[in-house]
This record gives C-alpha cells, structure tokens and sequence, in this order.
C-alpha cells in the first residue's frame, strides 16, 4: 500500500487531519502495558483507495530555530518514506518563513505534495488561502481538519498524484522476509553486513541497484532469504534515524512486511523501554521472532552473565517466552551464522500447518490430564480444535460456552500445543468459539 505523509509547522493542525484520515483504524494499538500509545502511523482508506498514514509531526515547542531544524527532518523523512505527502500549513497565520523553505525541501524532492491550508472553518475565509499560491506547490486546498471540511478534495489530488506504477515488491511465499529491528546503533547496520558477508550467503550482483530497492535479497545452498528495508542499513546513511520516533516509524514499516521479526539488543546498554515498545508491534502484528543480543563482545562476563541476561530478558518480555535468544558480536562474528538458522527455523514454526486429527488428539489427552475449569457448578467442555490460519499458527477451540473458559486454561492448552509440536519463535492465536447448537 502506498504511504502518505503528513509535513508541516507545529500547531498547524497535523495531528488533527491525521486522526481524522486514520479514524478507528489504527494499525497498531497497544493496550499492553509498559507500552505507550503512538499514533504516528495508520491504515486508511479513501474511496476504493488503500493507503497508510504517516504523521511526521513530532516537537510542538521550541525556539524558531529548532522548529526550522524539525521540520526539514521531518520533510526529509516524508521524503525518504513516503509516496505522496500532504504538506499542511495555517490558514489562519498565513504563509511563514518555514513554510516557504519546508516547501522548497519538498519541491525539489519531485515527491507528489498536496497543499492543504488548514482551519479554513468557514466559508468567508477562503479568500486566505490564495497567498498560499506563492508556495509553488500548485493549488491550495482549503481545508477543516477540526471540521472535516474540504479533506475529499485534498485526498482525491493525494490519489491522483500516486504514480501509477507504485506497487510494493513482493516475494515469493518460499521466500522468508527478515527485519531486524531495534532502536539506533544497536548493531542493526553492523548486523546485516556481518550476516551478509558470511561466505555461506550469494547476495544477488543486483541487489540495492536499482533506486526503489531498499530490500536486500540473498540466498544460502538451501534458503532465499530477503532482507526487508537494508539499503540505508547498508550504506550508513541514515540521515534522519536521528529521533526515536522516527526509528519506531521504520520499525513499524519493516514489521509490517516481514515472515521474522529479529529483535536486535544492546547487550552493553541493556534492556530499555523503546525495546520492549518495538517488540509489542512485532507481536501485535503476528510475526516470529528471535532476541539477538549484540555487542556480547564488550559486555565483561563470567560464567553466569549470558545466563543473567537471558533471564533478564525473559521477565522484561514475558509475552514472548517463547523466542529463542542468541548472544552475538557483529563485531567478532562470534554466532552471527546461527541467526540464519534459527530465522529458518522460526519462519518454519511460522508456517506449520498441523493435520486435525493429530491436533484434537494432543488437546483430548491435555483435557483428559488437566480437566477444564468449572464455574457455578457448570464444566467447560472442549469439544474440538481445528488449525485456522498459519503465519502464525492459529487455532479455533470449539466449546459448550466460551465463558467458561479460563485465560490460565486458554494458556496451558496453548502451551500444550507447543511442546508437543514445537512452535519455537512463533506467536500462536486462540480463538475460542462457541460450537453452534443444532
Ligand atoms: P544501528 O543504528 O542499529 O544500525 O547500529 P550500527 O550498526 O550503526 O552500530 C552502532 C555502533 O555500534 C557502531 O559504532 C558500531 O561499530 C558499533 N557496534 C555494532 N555492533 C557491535 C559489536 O558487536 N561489538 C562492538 N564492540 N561494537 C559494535
């Protein structure tokens, strides 16, 4: 899906117009605890038009010249990121100095821009809007984000002006995805060049060659492999990694197109919220995942500090006990070659598809060894299970009445599952329905 960015001054309205694009359709909502609520990236759709939604906006205080600096970070990220960016400015304030240089950023960029002069609330004021002109980004739309006013213009231009020709590179399903992921300067960068310079990998001689091409696909004697979102990675030049926000968006990005998540750990610096904040979106999302614990070759150790760590590591996600951990140095090497392994692995686990009769036969023994809760004298029965969906595996538990069920039930049926069929480094999804009486 195309993305579409949202540039522009604090307090011009931003967030509004983000929200109101987004509505309820947040793609990534964390409830979970220990992670914050970033509404900096939606799925919205206008028309028969799919597309994702990026706000840019970030600091809303500050002095001229920290805003000025902002808003060209924040321009160039549109730039990087996005396909078309909607550039909103102040209807009410006229045009700035930073409006004038952000709109040069972007003209130059030969991105598609769509001009929307917001909080535009009424009718009398859109005399406002023709100063606008003097941008040199066409014609201003008029616009309410606070009302809602004008936004169908605005979105059918944003439409308009998505090449024809965008289209997101897809893979073959034998392919596995891969994304490391992980705050600034944990290794990432490191990490991706230690794994593809292992002679054991064939990076294709086209590889990062042509200008759309962020993904590095590469090969082994018996896996294609492709590596999601590498060429800054590859060339260092992250220019606008600079901010948290900015490299949660990439994150999110990358999650979002990936079979593996690879989870990259400072194992010097520790464990820290943003790290748990990016793993809740990989898990949200469903995908497999492993912890790479990088840098180990700097961390002062003796015989029990991998073991400390991994435990560490254990009780900060406990919602993903069942990721493999691996302590590596992009430096050294030392265990660099074992992440393709466990990736194939995971992504394997990822993508089991279980045959019914083996499944109900590993619930029935699991009923028969715990009985199901029972609640004001009335007993769960689990009636049967079947496989709904893979990527990642989940399963549908048929019962007499879904209240009856208990989370610890759910959870033990849940671990039952995977130690009779090893789904290592996947997440797994229970739904329990009610079996339909007849
Ligand atoms: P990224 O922002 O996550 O891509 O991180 P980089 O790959 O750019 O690495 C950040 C810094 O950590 C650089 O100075 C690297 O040289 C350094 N670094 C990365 N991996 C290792 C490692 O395994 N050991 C040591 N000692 N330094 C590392």
């Amino acid at each position: 899906k195309p993305v579409v960015a949202i540039v522009g001054r604090p307090n011009v309205g931003k967030s509004t117009l983000f929200n109101r694009l987004a509505g309820n359709r947040i793609a990534i909502v964390e409830d979970r605890p220990g992670v914050t609520r970033d509404r900096i990236y939606a799925s919205s759709e206008w028309l028969t038009h799919q597309f994702h939604i990026i706000d840019t906006g970030g600091i809303e205080v500050g002095s001229e010249d920290e805003i000025l600096f902002r808003i060209r970070e924040q321009a160039e990220l549109a730039i990087a990121e996005a396909n078309a960016i909607i550039f909103v400015a102040d209807g009410k304030e006229g045009v700035t100095p930073a409006d004038q240089e952000v709109a040069q950023i972007l003209f130059r960029s030969r991105k598609p821009v769509a001009l929307a002069v917001n909080k535009v609330d009424n009718p009398d004021q859109i005399n406002n809007i023709y100063s606008f002109y003097e941008l040199g980004l066409g014609e201003p739309f008029a616009i309410s984000a606070e009302h809602g006013t004008g936004i169908g213009d605005l979105l059918d231009q944003v439409m308009a002006d998505i090449p024809e020709d965008f289209e997101e590179t897809e893979y073959d399903e034998d392919v596995i995805r891969v994304a490391l992921i992980g705050r600034p300067n944990v290794g990432k960068s490191s990490l991706v060049n230690a794994i593809l310079g292992t002679d054991r990998v064939l990076v294709s001689p086209e590889a990062g060659t042509t200008r759309d091409a962020i993904d590095t696909p590469f090969s082994t004697e018996d896996q294609d492999y492709v590596l999601i979102d590498t060429a800054g990675m590859r060339k260092r030049g992250k220019v606008y990694e600079t901010t948290e926000k900015y490299s949660v968006l990439r994150a999110l990005r990358a999650i979002e197109r990936c079979d593996v998540a690879v989870l990259v750990i400072d194992g010097e610096q520790g464990i820290i919220e943003q790290d748990k904040k990016i793993a809740g979106y990989a898990l949200e999302a469903g995908r497999a995942m492993m912890i790479v614990v990088n840098k180990w070759d700097i961390v002062e150790k003796d015989d029990k500090t991998a073991h400390k760590f991994e435990q560490e590591v254990r009780k900060q996600f406990p919602f993903m006990a069942w990721a493999p951990i691996l302590f590596v140095s992009a430096k050294t090497k030392q265990r660099v070659h074992r992440i393709l392994e466990i990736v194939k692995q995971n992504a394997e686990n990822h993508a089991l598809r279980i045959q019914t009769a083996v499944l109900n036969s590993v619930i029935e023994d699991a009923v028969a060894m715990t009985p199901p809760p029972t609640d004001k004298g009335r007993r769960l029965r689990v009636l049967y299970t079947t496989q709904v969906a893979v990527k990642p595996p989940a399963f549908a538990i048929f019962v007499n009445d879904p209240e009856l069920m208990h989370f610890s039930y759910e959870r033990y049926l849940e671990n039952k599952l995977r130690s009779a069929f090893g789904f290592e480094g996947t997440p797994m999804r229970m739904f329990i329905r009610q079996k339909s009486s007849k």
